[in-house]
């Protein structure tokens, strides 16, 4: 550094302190003003408050860290800002005049802490760039003495954001870092397409373990299972579907993973939902990195509520806009939004940074879900979420400038796991939800079947050997229409899945009147007028519907198996037509004992196994690889009967999510399924990227020869 770099350098260091003095004395004498609870004294007391919380902080903070770090962080940090305001009265008990009720312990230091945080903001003298000095001696403290030369990867993760909107961010420069990487030619920016499900629990499986096979969506039930209905991100269900698709070579192997649902199998992590199990498990060391000095919580619980405050700003105007569509949102939920989008955000940064200073790690991969959380509330590109993706493009900032610190090269690598769509949901267009719907094309008892037949003797039937299924599939050339087709054809069906299926359906008088009226399955989609039964809640145990975004699944829990397209329409003749009748569903995924999967739409039918469309394709706009993906799912297990995805408006550009979600993803239509990833320029182009694995494989790949290059 040259002479006159270093006075400047000191000389802002003088104006930052006496303006953070001036700040803690404005915040000192406003809170003896306003509250009771507080009394400086006489006025150069105000001085010796500073002096003294200053030096009792330097002495203080170092033991409570050492000794109640565990408790700082079960307490979500709520505990450091308790020490902090013991260590303030402690230090002002010896000032005689000084008098701190209960509400002034709260308050003071609380305020100084708001006063400080936004001159610091204003006179741009970071405090976090003083934290990275502070992070630096600690990581270097417990460096060991082997130091790896070969340079490592970072990848970081925008939860939710689809190329387009990332495009459209950078061009209204919310995101000039990113915007700099691109133009300067040091990152290359490409699109990839996900997988049926396009939700963190299918993205992340596959980009972090390279597979993620049997992740239906966001949420499945397993009907052998007890009909459990198991949710990707839950901390007691996440650690037994990684323990489903791990082999043990996952991403991370000797990295490090932050606020992922699941590990990459790796070395190292933190917030991980894979690796708590339950929140009392979050306890980890290398949170220790956010409590170095009290000032840093101070400035991330300032900025927490700073956020709380731009939600409720927000949820006003929105209401004040009539801003359509609109979800309620609640305090709770800007609390929410606050904790995903600040303290998460803020404590990954410093994590990383910290150990990308040690220089041990080879890989991490971090989450950012700030983008996510607020676009499915207050909407994909509303004006709250550029603010968000600015934050996080700091964050960006920060760690390349930490990576330039740094004695060990890392690439950065960013990308997202799905993008989202818009538009307003099922419930609030239709004013119904999707569950309800479907019981009204249910009849009013289920237990029907359970009562008059016998349960285990069905429950048998409806168990075909897998084995059995595939040859009859095998042979399978051209659409079967055996359902509705004449006298022959059924006998064929008949005797060949005589053994699995109760000979009752065929007889049943439902299914004859049926026969009788449609000559084959598009007549019966189109031509049938589906009735509502009744309003009547279906018994919780016998239909289980879930949304996953715009992606809803209906599970017929008294049966074991999934059921057939077949036996569907025996069993229930108004659902299926019912369904796809609906203008708020796109298309349905089921599957039939004799043509595999069919995707059914109002007009049409696509038949999977064998790619041919009858009527109108149901699939026309929802991408080119919409049949493949369909296809793929189709042979997981835990498929619900129905899967069902809303319809996709291209000229508007929306969908409807099942959930009560104004930004949606988790089914196939629109941006939901566009997520992009930027990477070194350096690296090859990977070609067509489809599917969440494909980005295991490339990422893996050049982790893999990361110390040959
Ligand atoms: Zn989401």
């Amino acid at each position: 550094m040259s002479f006159k770099n270093t006075v400047i350098s000191s000389l802002k260091t003088v104006i930052s302190t006496i303006l953070l003095v001036l700040a803690n004395i404005v915040a000192i004498i406003a809170v003896d003003y306003i509250s009771a609870d507080f009394t400086v004294g006489p006025l150069y007391n105000v001085l010796l408050i500073i002096i003294a919380f200053t030096a009792a902080n330097a002495i203080l903070w170092p033991i409570f860290r050492r000794f109640l770090m565990k408790y700082i962080i079960l307490t979500f940090g709520i505990g450091a800002i308790f020490l902090n305001s013991l260590i303030f009265y402690i230090a002002t008990y010896f000032i005689p005049g000084v008098y701190v009720g209960f509400y002034g312990f709260w308050q003071v230091p609380i305020v100084m802490a708001i006063f400080t945080t936004f001159m610091t903001n204003i006179t741009n003298t970071n405090y976090y760039d003083n934290y990275v000095k502070t992070m630096l001696k600690y990581a270097i403290e417990r460096k060991t003495p082997y130091k790896k030369r070969y340079p490592g990867i970072i990848m970081l993760e925008i939860d939710g954001l689809s190329i387009n909107t990332l495009k459209k961010a950078i061009d209204k420069g919310v995101m000039p870092t990113l915007k700099n990487w691109i133009e300067n030619g040091t990152h290359t920016l490409r699109e990839w397409e996900t997988d049926l499900s396009s939700q963190t629990g299918s993205s992340q499986a596959g980009i972090l373990h390279g597979n993620n096979k049997d992740i239906v969506a966001y949420r499945w039930v397993e009907k052998e299972n007890d009909n459990q209905i198991m949710v990707s991100g839950k901390l007691s269900h996440s650690p037994e579907i990684e323990a489903k698709i791990s082999d043990g070579n996952g991403l991370l192997v000797n990295g490090l993973s932050i606020a992922n649902m699941f590990s990459g199998d790796s070395q190292l992590s933190a917030l991980t939902s894979s690796r708590m199990r339950s929140i009392r498990r979050i306890y980890n060391k290398t949170l220790h990195t956010v409590f170095l000095e009290s000032y840093n919580f101070q400035r991330i619980f300032v900025l927490f509520l700073w956020d709380i405050l731009l939600e409720l700003k927000s949820q006003i105007m929105h209401r004040v806009k009539n801003v359509q569509p609109r979800l309620r949102r609640s305090i709770v939920y800007a609390a929410i939004r606050a904790g995903a989008n600040v303290v998460l955000r803020e404590a990954t940064t410093e994590i990383l940074t910290s150990e990308l200073f040690r220089g041990e790690i080879d890989t991490a991969y971090a989450t950012f879900m700030g983008y996510d959380e607020v676009a499915h509330h207050s909407g994909v590109e509303d004006g709250d979420v550029w603010g968000v993706l600015r934050q996080i493009d700091v964050q960006f900032q920060r760690l390349q400038s930490a990576i330039e610190m740094n004695d060990r090269e890392y690439k950065i690598v960013i990308l997202s796991d799905h993008g989202q769509s818009k538009g307003a949901t099922f419930k609030q267009r239709y004013g119904i939800t999707l569950g309800n719907y479907v019981r009204r094309l249910l009849p009013d008892d289920l237990k029907v079947y359970q009562t008059e037949y016998n349960i285990d003797h069905f429950r048998d039937a409806m168990m075909p050997e897998s084995k059995q299924l595939k040859t009859i599939k095998e042979r399978v050339e051209t659409i079967r229409d055996d359902l509705f087709d004449g006298e022959g054809s059924i006998q064929n069906l008949r005797n060949e899945i005589q053994e699995r299926k109760p000979a009752i359906i065929f007889e049943n008088e439902q299914y004859l009147n049926l026969r009788e009226r449609y000559s084959n399955s598009l007549e019966y989609i189109t031509g049938h007028e589906s009735m509502e039964h009744s309003t009547k809640k279906a018994n919780d145990s016998e239909l289980i519907v879930l949304g996953s975004g715009n992606l809803g699944l209906i599970y017929l829990t008294q049966w074991k198996q999934r059921l057939n397209y077949e036996e569907i329409v025996m069993l229930f003749p108004d659902l299926i037509p019912g369904l796809v009748n609906h203008s708020g569903i796109g298309f349905i995924l089921v599957n039939s004992i004799t043509n595999g999967g069919m995707v059914i739409g109002q007009k049409g039918i696509y038949y999977l196994d064998t790619d041919k469309v009858v009527g109108e394709n149901p699939l026309e706009g929802f991408g080119e690889n919409a049949a493949r993906h369909l296809l793929r799912e189709n042979s997981f297990n835990h498929m619900p009967d129905i899967m069902v995805n809303s319809f996709y408006d291209s000229k508007n550009d929306e969908v409807c999510a099942f959930e009560e979600l104004i930004g949606s993803h988790g089914g196939i239509g629109g941006n939901q399924t566009r997520p992009f990833i930027l990477y070194p320029s350096e690296w090859e182009d990977p070609g067509e990227l489809v599917g969440a694995e494909s980005i295991y494989r490339f990422l893996k790949n050049k982790i893999e020869n990361l110390d040959s290059g």
